[in-house]
């Protein structure tokens, strides 16, 4: 069987007027990375699970975007993380929400689904489990970036809760979706959410369905975007109901969800989608989208603008 990766480094993205050459190496480099990383172990007869998972770490430990070590200041100057996965064959899903000091959330994500009976795990007590099962944490000075210190300060001073970088359209939340060799589906999102939040806000990112969602009889899907609005359009199972119950291919149903729906409804952003048989389609209706995919035996395309 074929296989195939695609990964997304959130939507928005700089505008293409304040985007520098330096700039937009720095962001191709980074999805190169991660991309490559999945994609050979894709190729090394790996698993979906195991691609997506390294993809996402990947882009987790890189602080250009808003996951993990690039994760956004709250309102109360932290970080609360939030990540789901998704395995397709199964069915079986894990997730983490506002958790803090955590490396890499997609890990805590993952042992959620496969180390507990359960499938969302909140604050402390998903810190606590996480600690249970040897997820790495960092102390605070390791998700410092003065970047993001100065945007939380602007986005306090305005009293303004930000999608990342709003003003300049920018969501930097990450994920990935595969195929693998042996037909299996799989996804996973992460996010630091938005500047400034508070009172634990949540996002789409953790919610299977939303965010995230995967499923072998049809597809795999990570979103990014105004996570309130994908919450309400439940995005991601949405794409797979059309599929599976419409019997739209996966370019029509992501059409219908992110170009129509969702635009319909006044939500920004875009997903990545992966199909059973490895069509890969990555739709958004902002300005741009930090994006990546592979197949097999093709050459990498790395985009952030439409065209
Ligand atoms: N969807 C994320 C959230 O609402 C944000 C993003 O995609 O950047 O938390």
């Amino acid at each position: 069987m074929t296989f195939g990766i695609a990964i997304h480094g959130g939507a928005g993205t700089i505008l293409r007027s304040q985007m520098t050459a330096e700039k937009e190496l720095l962001y191709r480099n980074a999805l190169q990375k991660a991309l490559d990383a999945g994609y050979h172990i894709l190729e090394r007869n790996g698993t979906s699970l195991d691609a997506i998972t390294f993809a996402v770490t990947e882009l987790e430990n890189c602080p250009l975007f808003n996951a993990g070590k690039g994760s956004v200041f709250t309102h109360d100057g932290t970080h609360e993380m939030d990540a789901s996965i998704m395995r397709g064959d199964t069915l079986e899903a894990g997730a983490v929400t506002s958790v803090k000091n955590i490396k890499n959330p997609v890990k805590a994500a993952r042992a959620v689904m496969e180390k507990s009976e359960h499938v969302i795990l909140c604050g402390p007590g998903a810190e606590e489990f996480a600690r249970q099962q040897q997820i790495v944490f960092e102390s605070e000075d390791y998700f410092y970036d003065q970047f993001r210190f100065e945007q939380w300060q602007k986005a306090k001073s305005e009293g303004k809760v930000q999608l990342d970088h709003s003003d300049e359209k920018k969501f930097g939340t990450v994920g990935a979706v595969a195929l693998d060799r042996f037909g299996n589906l799989s996804a996973a999102t992460s996010t630091g959410g938005m500047t400034n939040k508070r009172y634990n806000r949540i996002g789409d990112s953790p919610v299977p369905g939303s965010g995230t969602y995967a499923n072998n009889n049809t597809c795999a899907i990570s979103c990014t975007g105004h996570g309130e609005f994908f919450i309400r359009a439940v995005v991601a199972y949405d794409v797979s109901c059309l599929m599976e119950y419409a019997g739209l291919t996966l370019e029509a149903a992501c059409k219908r969800v992110v170009n129509d729906k969702l635009v319909k409804l006044g939500g920004e952003g875009g997903l990545i989608a992966i199909d059973r048989a490895g069509n890969i389609c990555l739709p958004f209706n902002s300005v741009g989208m930090y994006r990546a995919s592979r197949k097999e035996g093709m050459h990498r395309e790395i985009c952030i603008y439409k065209d």
